[in-house]
């Protein structure tokens, strides 16, 4: 888990690593066999307790793009993390990468 800069979500969030988001996407798709309301609750309850950052009930879907490796590294300009590992600028910025 580490905090950075989420584009979507326009602030710092936890980011998960990829043994800690496989296990959220486990409980993402488990959540969809289930019909009861708080469907999602497990996937709420892993995710706030690892990162003690509390995600809405109807947010859960925001899990599912925090994950460390869906992004590049942080820029070298702002330190927000550059939206792929192949862009070649820092949306945030402008920063122009150095590859
Ligand atoms: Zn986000
Ligand atoms: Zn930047």
């Amino acid at each position: 888990m580490k905090l950075l800069w989420c584009w979507r979500c326009k602030m710092d969030v936890p980011m998960l690593d990829d043994v800690e988001f496989a296990r959220a996407k486990e409980l993402y798709s488990l959540g969809f066999k289930i019909t009861t309301p708080d469907r999602f609750k497990p996937l709420l309850d892993y995710h706030n307790n690892l990162t003690g950052f509390h995600i809405a009930d109807d947010e859960y879907n925001a899990i599912m793009h925090h994950q460390i490796s869906q992004y590049g590294p942080e820029c070298e300009n702002c330190g927000k993390p550059y939206r792929t590992s192949l862009a070649s600028f820092c949306a945030a910025c402008g920063n122009k990468r150095t590859m």
